[in-house]
């Protein structure tokens, strides 16, 4: 075992705090990366806080990591010592189930293992995220970080990216497409980027119209005031895509109203219950509504690779680990744009 140390939570009511903990020494196929950012997630605080009813303590959060290959095991091929790295919300699966063999690791039947919060699938030990100073993870589940990024805008793209990167391939969002954002915080900012970069029109759907001004900078072609109802009555019937990021319950009716026929809405934020969904919404128009979460290994190197290619990263606002119970507590407020990242090298 190798020393590790980092911030934990040592139950759902505590602030996160030093942590010395031990990680396995990297075998055969493992990667060990020394973690230079680590993007803050909304489940991290849902996580540490118990909401989920699953937590499991100590707990070190963090599954939006960037850093650098220090050492590799005898059998990996892909990584060498000094490489760039990143992992994201998961670090192994059964390998085996029709999900993992068809590059879905995340949704594995036999369930996926988690960055933090899980058990490794051969022995109790806790599986610990990226709010540390390395990780041990097996190759398959590390990505390729494209040398041109801004290193620390690049973390968060490792779990928002993700999230709202492969539903908007499962749609095959692209040019003629009419596609809206639902919510503009770490996912929605995500969003926009991908879909306008994937050759789509977008419009940032928002309850909130000072919100649109800086969706217009991040690339939205149109705002849509979702408690105008002159406005959601304009855009009626006339969306082929939207991206719900809304990380809370709430009332997808009105959204079902905005899509045209054969509409599709995916939903990546809210994982408790969402208010009754009327059957007539769905069924005039033969609409679709679905859930995505995050992405695959596959898709996730892909994800990177074009935001190589397009030169695309998070919007990002850098804090010290020591100052990471209050970013969450920002985070709480939604006052942050659009995601925190921790500068791993304040952990000292
Ligand atoms: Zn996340
Ligand atoms: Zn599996």
């Amino acid at each position: 075992m190798a020393h590790a140390h980092g911030y934990a939570v040592k139950d759902a009511q505590s602030p996160l705090v030093p942590f010395q903990f031990e990680r396995r020494e990297p075998g055969p196929h493992d990667v060990c990366i020394d973690i230079l950012y680590c993007g803050i997630c909304h489940s991290d605080l849902h996580q540490a806080r118990d909401d989920w009813s699953n937590s499991l303590y100590p707990m070190v959060p963090g599954h939006e990591i960037v850093g650098r290959v220090t050492a590799v095991g005898a059998h990996v091929k892909k990584y060498k010592v000094g490489d760039l790295a990143g992992v994201g919300c998961m670090v192994d699966s059964c390998r085996h189930c029709s999900a993992c063999a068809a590059d879905l690791e995340q949704y594995c039947e036999e369930g996926a293992t988690w960055t933090y919060n899980g058990t490794e699938r051969n022995s109790d030990q806790l599986t610990f995220g990226g709010y540390s100073d390395h990780i041990v993870v097996e190759e398959h589940f590390v990505v390729k970080v494209p040398e041109n990024l801004d290193l620390k805008a690049v973390a968060p793209l490792l779990c928002a990216g993700i999230t709202t990167y492969s539903p908007l391939r499962y749609v095959k969002a692209g040019p003629g497409q009419k596609i809206g954002v639902i919510g503009l915080g770490g996912l929605g900012h995500m969003g926009v980027k991908f879909a306008k970069a994937m050759g789509a029109h977008v419009v940032m759907i928002t309850t909130s119209p000072d919100k649109g001004k800086d969706a217009k900078r991040l690339g939205a072609d149109e705002i849509l005031v979702s408690r105008d109802p002159a406005d959601m009555h304009k855009h009626a019937n006339s969306f082929d895509f939207l991206l719900n990021t809304i990380p809370v319950g709430h009332d997808v009716n009105p959204y079902l109203g905005l899509l045209k026929l054969d509409g599709k809405m995916g939903m990546v934020g809210v994982l408790t219950p969402i208010d009754p969904v009327i059957g007539g919404n769905l069924i005039f128009g033969r609409k679709s509504l679905f859930g995505s979460g995050i992405g695959g290994m596959a898709e996730t190197q892909e994800m990177l690779d074009f935001c190589g290619q397009h030169n695309i990263v998070a919007d990002v606002e850098m804090v010290s680990i020591k100052d990471v119970n209050q970013a969450w507590h920002r985070m709480e407020k939604n006052d942050v744009r659009y995601r925190f990242v921790i500068d791993m090298a304040t952990l000292g």
